[in-house]
């Protein structure tokens, strides 16, 4: 091996260390790359590949980038998914002696980015760290279920607003909830115990990746030892147990509490004061809301493009902080299941309604709250400016008005509530506005920061600089007044410093004691000994005012720094308050009324309407619609034609419950809602390539997981079930899905299921607990009108052709398209499928009974069940038809005889 440059000694010195990171090597003004990463970083950043000479013959791939740049080619580096190193100079590079030492002063990686250009500022971002323990099994039937059980630990930080959290899954529903959690979170990094790649947890290590679009990398096995976990979280939160955070005995989310923690000193290699508390939370205190039904509700991105415009939140969020706008869509993705705690925000949001003063008087006030959890966290991590400190006094200066509007006009509880723990933080407040100038640069290394009256030496020093500017700008008048020369200008350039010009036709008249120093095309520059020595007090006195402007600066931000726990406690409340005005906000301008919430099991909603369609219809008037659910009807389902208005129907009322559960007016004119544990959906098909699945089989996943873990409380909006599939098998699956909801005592839940099989409305008269509904129609001639009018009974037929007429397919595709489908009424294979065999739920038993619907619904008196016509003929009785008894010979006669009983008892073809 060659002997490398005593510098790129150094570099892969340090490089080593950070193994998975690129490194960025600061060498004068630039962070230069080598090998490897410099020829990766030059195709992610479209940046010029050079080499190096690296010592012996030897060359090197390198790159740079200019380091009043970096920011943004560090944050591209990130946002691919990488972690970069920025190994800076942390000695003066005069007094070095040989290689002026480096070091790594922060890992940026995408879950630990804190600069405001990488974040979104409505959205959380999200550091995940997970652990988990295998149960032991608990009986020994359990070798019938090879799958092991675990308890899974999760613990999230948000490093830009110093959120911190915990809490444990499982053993039952672990990798549901694990699931639930991740697409939730949606975090940007995880960190994973290494323990995942045990051949026992090769479920959740496949659910984690198929579930997290961020960086999943497995960490060294230090981070995730219990003993020391724990140890980094006493001695960070300066306590002598975990019970204050409520999980002291939650092994599994301590042991990734502490991992993640650890992880965060190590990268940031700064303070983390602004992590000033861990909370823990139980995934049973909020509605579990599955990836697909999340998406599919659009709460808070739509399907067709993921824009936030078109979701509920776009909807609901008229919050005034960026922090109430990232814990409305906290709020949004993860509703409350229990009617209190949802009764009392709705309180708090029903008290803004009615109190029209105290909501027009705090909506005024937060027009001057800023993102005070942000502000509050560079603060804390020392990376505030000037600008930063003024926001947020400017933020906190409202609190005392916040507080006294609250405690005068507020009834509800929580509202009290919140105005009783305002800490006004008066203190830091007068401390900013005693140290810091109204309008401070952004810059905190340029002076201009610190208020006069503030410090003595502060003032002392800038009345040297002023006065000596006020010696020069006097000076100008003086020398024209001496000299005679009316063009002479006092003038400073940054080589020269001050200086005296000149015109060339006045040179004759410039005294003798002007010395000469700079000729230009027109003039002469001149200096005098006292503008010199005037120069270097005002410059000598500029530098060192800057220089204490800059300590007294970092010490104030320190000093606030340690105020940070308060700080964001005021903070939380504000944000709080912030989703109740929006919720409030949206309640009266779009007419919602606040909902009876409870714990019964029935679901009423008068007048409901969709809030992001009726938000987005410009001309027609949305029309509303009722629902009832209950133990009586169960299921609905919903036929009538496409189009009609039965996703819309179907979504909005899952909306409703969800906009209920997370304390928000619903659109509707009275509401009652039995509080429900999770909401199921199976919307639309699409084909999830990503993970090449057919749009039938993520159909049937989706499917699988509403049966497997749908509850008596949950709600279940089926929209379409079986139609990536033939009509026979399709209509078969509706079927047997809609009878498991209703009748597995387990699952029972609400259902709503819209479909185009109107053979589903035989299930009325079959099963009690169906109730059919339609979407109204008015059809004249060809035409049909939509109503949008949700009906009691079945739709009598499909409409399919006057709808793709509404589409445009040309008049004589749809002229042929009717001809087929009368031909097809009347086809005699109808009358021939009468006879085949279908199956439905003894009622009695609860058991599967291979009845056929004749049996069916003759014993129960019904009417014969509509779905045997749909039946396929079967092969047999078309062999039968083309046989010619006659031409047979007695043998012939005997062998087909035998080969059909065959056939039949085979039930397949025997031919
Ligand atoms: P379907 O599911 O029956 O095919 P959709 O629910 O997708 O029909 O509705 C089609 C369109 O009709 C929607 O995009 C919406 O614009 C409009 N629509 C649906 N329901 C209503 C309603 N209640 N009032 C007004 N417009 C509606």
């Amino acid at each position: 091996m060659t002997q490398l440059t005593p510098m790129l000694r150094q570099y892969y010195e340090q490089k080593s260390q950070y193994p998975g990171c690129i490194l960025l090597f600061r060498l004068g003004d630039f962070y230069e790359m080598f090998g490897d990463d410099a020829t990766l970083a030059s195709k992610l950043l479209q940046i010029t590949l050079t080499s190096r000479d690296a010592g012996g013959d030897t060359r090197i791939p390198m790159c740079g980038v200019p380091h009043h740049s970096a920011e943004k080619y560090i944050a591209q580096l990130v946002r691919n998914g990488y972690k970069v190193a920025l190994c800076e100079q942390v000695e003066d590079p005069k007094a070095a002696k040989g290689v002026v030492r480096r070091e790594v002063v922060r890992v940026v990686t995408p879950g630990t980015v804190t600069d405001e250009e990488m974040l979104s500022e409505r959205e959380n971002n999200f550091l995940v760290s997970l652990s988990y323990k295998a149960e032991a099994p608990r009986s020994r039937a359990t070798h019938l279920f090879p799958h092991p059980s675990y308890t899974i630990g999760l613990a999230v930080c948000d490093l830009s607003t110093g959120e911190f959290m915990c809490t444990e899954m499982g053993p039952e529903g672990a990798v549901g909830s694990l699931k639930n959690e991740l697409t939730r979170l949606s975090p940007t990094e995880v960190l994973l115990d290494p323990a995942f790649e045990d051949e026992e947890a090769q479920q959740l290590l496949e659910t984690i990746h198929a579930s997290v679009a961020g960086l999943v990398e497995v960490q060294e096995p230090r981070y995730f030892y219990d003993e020391s976990a724990r140890k980094r979280l006493l001695s960070h939160f300066h306590t002598e147990s975990l019970e204050g955070f409520g999980c002291e005995r939650l092994d599994v989310a301590v042991r990734c509490a502490g991992a993640l923690l650890e992880y965060l000193t190590e990268t940031q290699k700064r303070h983390l004061d602004q992590i000033s508390r861990l909370s823990t939370y139980s995934v049973a205190e909020h509605m579990q809301i599955d990836a697909a039904t999340r998406r599919n509700l659009e709460l808070v991105r739509t399907l067709r493009d993921g824009e936030r415009r078109g979701s509920l939140i776009w909807v609901l969020d008229r919050t005034s902080t960026s922090m109430g706008g990232r814990l409305l869509r906290r709020w949004t993705l993860q509703p409350l299941v229990k009617a209190a705690a949802i009764q009392t925000r709705l309180d708090a949001v029903d008290d803004l309604v009615q109190n029209v003063d105290l909501r027009f008087g705090l909506r005024s006030l937060f027009d001057k709250v800023y993102d005070v959890e942000r502000l509050v966290a560079r603060v804390a991590s020392q990376s505030a400016n000037a600008r930063d400190l003024i926001a947020l006094k400017a933020s906190l200066r409202v609190l005392p008005e916040i507080q006294a509007a609250l405690a005068n006009q507020a009834k509800a509880e929580r509202l009290s509530q919140l105005a009783d723990q305002i800490d006004p933080c008066a203190d830091v407040c007068a401390t900013i506005s005693q140290a810091i100038v109204d309008e401070p640069p952004i810059s905190i290394t340029e002076g201009g920061i610190i208020r006069r009256g503030y410090s003595a030496d502060v003032d002392e020093l800038a009345l040297a600089a002023t006065s000596g500017r006020e010696w020069i700008s006097r000076l100008e008048q003086e020398e024209r007044d001496r000299t005679k020369i009316r063009s002479l200008k006092v003038g400073y350039n940054k080589v020269f410093g001050y200086y005296i010009e000149v015109t060339r036709p006045n040179l004759a008249q410039v005294p003798a004691e002007y010395q000469r120093k700079q000729t230009l095309a027109n003039a002469e520059r001149f200096i005098t000994p006292e503008l010199k020595e005037q120069e270097e007090r005002i410059l000598g006195a500029h530098d060192r005012l800057v220089e204490l402007e800059y300590e007294l600066f970092v010490e104030l931000r320190r000093q606030i720094g340690e105020a940070a726990a308060r700080i964001q406690s005021a903070a939380r409340i504000l944000a709080e308050l912030d989703v109740y005005l929006a919720l409030a906000d949206v309640a009266v301008d779009r007419g919602y009324v606040k909902p009876v919430v409870d714990e019964d099991d029935a679901l009423e909603i008068r007048d409901g309407r969709h809030p992001v369609v009726e938000a987005t219809l410009k001309d027609e008037a949305f029309v509303p619609n009722d629902l009832h659910l209950d133990g009586e009807t169960q299921v609905i389902v919903l036929t009538g034609p496409n189009m009609a208005g039965k996703s819309t129907y179907l979504r909005q009322t899952a909306l409703i419950v969800l906009m209920a559960q997370i304390g928000s007016f619903v659109p509707a004119s009275a509401a009652r809602i039995g509080v429900v544990d999770r909401i199921f959906t199976r919307v639309g098909a699409s084909d999830d390539l990503a993970t090449g699945q057919s749009t039938f089989m993520v159909e049937m996943n989706e499917v699988a997981n509403i049966l497997n873990h749908a509850t008596p409380k949950s709600l279940v909006i089926l929209d379409e079930v079986g139609r990536g599939t033939s009509t026979f098998d399709g209509l078969s699956i509706a079927w047997a899905v809609t009878e498991y909801l209703l009748k597995e005592p387990r699952v029972k839940a609400k259902t709503l299921f819209a479909t185009h099989y109107h053979e589903l409305t035989e299930l009325e008269e079959l099963l009690p607990g169906v109730k059919n509904y339609s979407v109204a129609v008015h059809k004249e001639g060809q035409e049909i009108l939509f109503l949008r009018r949700i009906v009691q009974g079945g739709a009598d037929q499909s409409y399919g052709i006057e709808v793709a007429r509404l589409a445009g397919l040309p008049a004589p595709v749809l002229q042929r398209a009717r001809q087929i489908l009368e031909a097809l009424e009347s086809s005699e294979e109808r009358r021939l499928a009468q006879d085949a065999a279908a199956a439905t739920i003894d009622d009695t038993s609860g058991e599967i009974a291979p009845t056929t619907l004749t049996e069916a619904s003759e014993g129960s008196g019904r009417r014969p069940a509509q779905l045997a016509l749909f039946a396929p003929p079967h092969p047999l009785i078309e062999r039968l038809k083309a046989t010619d008894v006659e031409r047979l010979t007695p043998l012939e006669a005997l062998n087909l005889l035998a080969a059909f009983v065959n056939e039949a008892r085979l039930g397949g073809d025997a031919s």
